[in-house]
């Protein structure tokens, strides 16, 4: 059910006839409360006019150039009945519908904190958000259960993964130097010391994240939390691996309030209970290498495991439920990885399902329907599920603060990080996907900005996916087969590493560089690399969408030679049809 709302001039100051000079909204955006509407200018001052309600906007009855007093009418908006006075979610957020807003609790008690801002979850999104509250001023406190900041990403996801895919990568590109007649013996892997170096990795950097927290003098309360009612949040203290809990609890009274608790391994609910069965945390234990190993979820995480245990010696198979691995990227850059990697599997099973796991002495048989199952349950020493995760945002106690949380765990926000409680925000991955690291970062500079009541937008136009893989597949913006499905005028100009002196010298030209731009405005909309460090290489084509760059400005950018990162300026040019380091173009 919803209502059309009409939202006014409110009383500005006695002024009649004011000119408005800007107009933030169009037809069936999704406001607010409290977002601008319009922007007035006066003789003395400017001025916007902010959003009663949150809704869709149906009708703008104003104009840049036109002139409104108090009373005039602006928007017509669509509200949901039940939630009047609460903001709709932005694009940001995974469940775009109104909801209602859930009734709040209510805490008279006393409480042991007290803050302007509380953070609930110390990952790259709560630390980093915490760390720009303290840094503009606010007496800040964050509530971490386990004992170091740093989440999921520092602990058990981004950090240790490439700590343990370094050394794999050293390990084939050694192999590979044999080729050139330079032959080192096979490796002799130690894991405990493997284990060890990738817990220094994670150590180092807890330790500086613990450093700089202190001298921002940002409160670490190490608990887990929960909201009791919009100015409340109950914290039960922890101990040890943090899921002991000690029986104490506190109160902490706050101002304002992050909520950033990030997202859990999603499981199967076949999955055995049995330390042959991992998911990306256990696998990252290293306890010992398999033989045999399934991936369940060809996904970047599971694809990314499986690199370093194959490596280490381990036999692969992969099961996918989907047409192909590493969803999401071009299927031109995928092919090449696939060709790279197909020596570490046994097999790739596509558009198979896993029906079954049973831990038997000699291994967890599995077994698969689907197109390319195999017909008998197979064996495995260890199997890996990485089949997604999900947001935390239902297990915060969120409902006690008034704060809508959807059917799959998301908080909808709006694009400043705002729940449908104003002085309650939310980032990271329990606001939508991706959920990754430098997302998580982003939304939290723009929450905590606009809680210390500077004006923040997440208006990033684009936010890059890089598979940390061997050879690494990276790419933002409009993909090539998006643009082929959407029917966008697209045009690409794609340089193969093979015309790259750098990329032979490196013996490694598999790769290449492709770049997309819109064919009516020439500028670029998305671009894409596969080969070792696609990755550091990505961020100038993001650099180059932001900015709206063209092929021209991209190609008469002097790169250094010779760099992989000159094959950015070289696929400009190849587009333009004026590449001198490829044979001779046809003329456009
Ligand atoms: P999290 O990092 O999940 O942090 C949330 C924190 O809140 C946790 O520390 C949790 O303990 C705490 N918490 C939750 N509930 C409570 C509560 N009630 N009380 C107290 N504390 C609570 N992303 C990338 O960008 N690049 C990568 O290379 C990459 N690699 C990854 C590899 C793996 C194996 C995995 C699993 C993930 C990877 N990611 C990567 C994703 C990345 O880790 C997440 O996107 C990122 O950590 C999300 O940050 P966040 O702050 O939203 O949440």
């Amino acid at each position: 059910m919803s209502n059309l709302i009409e939202i006014k001039v409110p009383d500005i100051g006695g002024h009649d006839n004011v000119d408005i000079i800007e107009v933030f909204v169009k037809v069936g955006d999704t406001v607010a409360v409290e977002e601008s509407l319009i922007a007035l200018e006066t003789d003395k001052a400017t001025m916007e006019v902010p959003s009663t309600h949150a809704g869709v906007v149906k009708e703008v009855k104003v104009a840049v150039g036109g002139k409104v007093s108090e009373g005039s009418l602006l928007v017509i908006l669509e509200v949901a009945a039940t939630a009047t006075a609460t903001p709709a979610p932005s694009s940001a957020a995974p469940a775009p519908a109104l909801q209602a807003a859930p009734v709040a609790g209510s805490h008279s008690g006393a409480a042991d904190y007290e803050c302007e801002m509380v953070v609930l979850g110390g990952g790259p999104g709560g630390y980093s958000a915490a760390f720009r509250a303290a840094d503009l001023g606010m007496k800040t406190i964050v509530v971490e259960r386990f004992s170091k900041l740093g989440g999921v990403c520092l602990n058990v996801g981004c950090i240790p993964s490439k700590a343990l895919l370094h050394n794999a990568a050293v390990i084939d590109e050694v192999k590979h130097l044999a080729a050139n007649g330079i032959k080192f013996g096979e490796p002799e892997i130690d894991i405990d010391a493997l284990r060890g170096f990738k817990e220094k990795v994670i150590g180092k950097l807890t330790t500086g994240l613990a450093g700089m927290a202190k001298a921002r003098k940002v409160e670490f309360v190490r608990g887990i939390a929960r909201f009791i009612d919009p100015h409340h949040m109950e914290v039960q203290i922890t101990s040890g691996d943090g899921k002991e809990v000690t029986g104490e609890t506190k109160i902490i009274k706050f101002q304002k309030a992050i909520i950033a608790a990030g997202s859990s391994v999603f499981k199967l609910p076949f999955v055995p209970n049995d330390p042959r069965v991992v998911d990306s945390t256990g696998a990252l234990e290293l306890k010992s290498v398999p033989k045999r190993m399934l991936i369940l979820g060809g996904g970047i995480i599971g694809l990314e495991m499986g690199t370093v245990y194959s490596t280490l010696g381990a036999r692969l198979d992969v099961v996918e439920m989907l047409d192909g691995l590493m969803q999401g990227a071009d299927r031109d850059l995928v092919k090449v990885w696939e060709k790279w990697n197909s020596h570490r599997f046994d097999n790739i099973m596509l558009k198979t399902k896993t029906v079954a796991l049973e831990a038997k002495e000699d291994g967890i048989w599995a077994t698969f329907e689907g197109e390319n199952a195999p017909k008998e349950p197979q064996c495995y020493d260890l199997v890996l599920h990485a089949t997604g995760r999900v947001p935390n945002g239902g297990k915060v106690g969120a409902e006690n603060a008034g704060v809508i949380v959807t059917d799959r765990g998301f908080i909808p926000v709006d694009n400043q990080m705002r729940t449908n409680v104003p002085h309650i925000f939310a980032i990271g991955d329990l606001v939508g996907q991706p959920m990754l690291a430098h997302k998580a970062v982003h939304e939290a500079h723009v929450a905590a900005e606009n809680a210390a009541d500077h004006k923040a937008f997440f208006d990033a136009r684009v936010i890059p996916g890089v598979a940390y893989t061997d050879p690494e597949v990276a790419w933002v913006g409009v993909t090539e087969d998006e643009a082929k499905k959407n029917g966008i005028n697209y045009g690409k100009g794609v340089f193969p590493w093979a015309a790259s002196g750098r990329a032979i010298a490196n013996g490694r030209d598999e790769g290449f560089t492709k770049l997309i731009f819109d064919q009516d405005t020439k500028q670029i909309i998305g671009g894409a690399i596969v080969g070792p460090h696609a990755g550091d290489m990505i961020g100038e084509i993001c650099l180059a969408i932001e900015m709206g760059c063209d092929a021209v400005d991209i190609g008469k950018t002097i790169h250094p030679h010779p760099t992989m990162g000159e094959s950015i300026g070289m696929a400009a040019e190849v587009f333009k049809g004026v590449c001198t380091d490829l044979p001779p173009q046809k003329k456009k």
